[in-house]
């Protein structure tokens, strides 16, 4: 399917439907003004060409209207959430009631904990996978002490196995089995950030509810990557994040799913603010909180409407490109970089990702044996912009919106060289 070389690159990228979509990006350069090859959107997304038309028209409205923007700015500021929910919810795979942009990612996560998790004294533990993202996990162990549970006692680690990379499914359902009578969630940060492993989320989501546990999912390296299908999982909830894959720009609001099963669910708790209460009365101010249903309803304060453009911006080229054509390319994509890793034929290097095109998404993590941060050091100044996990794997996504085959290709090439 894949052959090695310069001229079988360039020919993918002549045959490929979205290659024009690179030209939307603003892509850094080096000092010369060599454009550099960027393999870190799964960790802060390119600008998109348009995004500053999007944050400009917003602060043109504002200047034109003062306060009356949020009712008269061509998009106007009151419902602005609205314009994102559906273009977002087909990303994820969910209905457009069941997602709301607001806050970020660490703040919905402990939000949708507020709701989700409440331990009792018999049913209060937490699984996580072993190599969550550090916020995830010290946003875990908060929770737990903040209702009086030691988290040495009150956390479970999903961990791959002695001498392996992975996490085993059957590992988890083990878990389940030894402890689910004590379990009270199941929240997996699916896609892993390190290994770039994704997870079975309807598998976990069927196998936590049959003990009796909620079940969330933090998608930061899903959302915009993988497909989460979220509404078929059954998850309860979801939350990510918009500036990884979803190229909305540096701390841009996050996401949040809640599943329709809970939209008027009044028994769970939740933290109240007025953007989360009924639209008609939100002005009348002395009413009791009355929640809007669905996702929106946990809302706290009214946004910031210059992310949101920018985020706007975004999930415009991605419903241009259409996901599942994104999701087709990335793919194939990322299979050529797999391919000529392997055509290195260097025991030096081994991807701890799964080769299961079906677990993992745009990221490779590549393991460099023996090698040290000085690798990543002289990647860099070879022109390509990765990321470095201690101690000694690189992490490189080809996005399918704006990278192309010639990138992977010349990316391996300055490996190679360095290795
Ligand atoms: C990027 C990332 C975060 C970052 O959280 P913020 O609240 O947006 O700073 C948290 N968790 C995971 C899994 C991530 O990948």
């Amino acid at each position: 399917m894949y052959t090695n070389s310069l001229a079988f690159a360039q020919q993918c990228d002549r045959e490929d439907a979205l290659a024009h979509f690179r030209n939307k990006f603003l892509h850094p350069s080096d000092q010369h003004g060599k454009q550099l090859i960027y393999l870190c959107g799964n960790s802060l997304g390119l600008q998109p060409s348009a995004t500053a038309s999007y944050i400009e028209k917003e602060l043109k409205d504002w200047a034109k209207y003062g306060v009356e923007g949020h009712t008269d700015a061509s998009h106007p500021w009151l419902p602005y959430h609205e314009f994102l929910a559906k273009n977002m919810a087909e990303i994820v795979g969910a209905k457009q009631s069941e997602v709301v942009i607001m806050n970020t990612l660490t703040t919905n996560l402990h939000l949708m904990m507020v709701s989700f998790y409440q331990p009792t004294k018999t049913k209060y533990k937490i699984v996580i996978e072993s190599d969550a993202f550090p916020s995830d996990k010290y946003a875990m162990e908060s929770q737990l002490k903040f209702h009086g549970v030691d988290p040495k006692e009150g956390l479970i680690l999903w961990k791959p196995r002695e001498g392996e990379d992975l996490c085993r499914y059957e590992d988890l359902e083990k878990i389940m089995e030894d402890h689910g009578n004590k379990i009270a969630l199941l929240m997996i940060g699916s896609t892993n950030y390190y290994s770039g492993q994704h997870f079975p989320l309807k598998k976990i989501t069927d196998l936590g509810h049959s003990y009796d546990c909620t079940v969330g999912f933090d998608l930061a390296h899903g959302a915009g990557n993988i497909a989460p299908d979220l509404h078929n999982t059954g998850a309860d909830f979801a939350v990510w994040c918009t500036y990884k894959y979803l190229n909305s720009g540096p701390g841009s609001l996050g996401g949040c799913f809640v599943h329709e099963r809970h939209e008027n669910n009044e028994k769970l708790n939740r933290f109240a603010g007025w953007w989360g209460h009924n639209k008609d009365t939100r002005f009348n101010m002395r009413q009791d909180f009355d929640p809007l249903p669905g996702a929106e309803g946990w809302q706290l304060s009214n946004p910031p409407i210059l992310s949101m453009a920018a985020i706007r911006a975004s999930l415009d080229t991605f419903a241009e490109a259409g996901f599942k054509n994104l999701r087709a390319k990335s793919e194939k994509l990322t299979g050529f970089l797999e391919y000529l890793l392997d055509e290195l034929n260097n025991n030096q290097i081994h991807i701890i990702t799964p080769r299961n095109k079906k677990e993992r998404g745009a990221q490779l993590s590549i393991q460099v044996k023996s090698a040290d941060k000085n690798l990543h050091k002289k990647l860099t100044e070879a022109g390509v912009i990765s990321d470095w996990r201690e101690p000694d794997v690189i992490r490189v996504a080809p996005a399918p919106l704006y990278n192309n085959y010639e990138d992977v290709y010349e990316f391996v090439q300055r490996l190679k060289a360095l290795l």
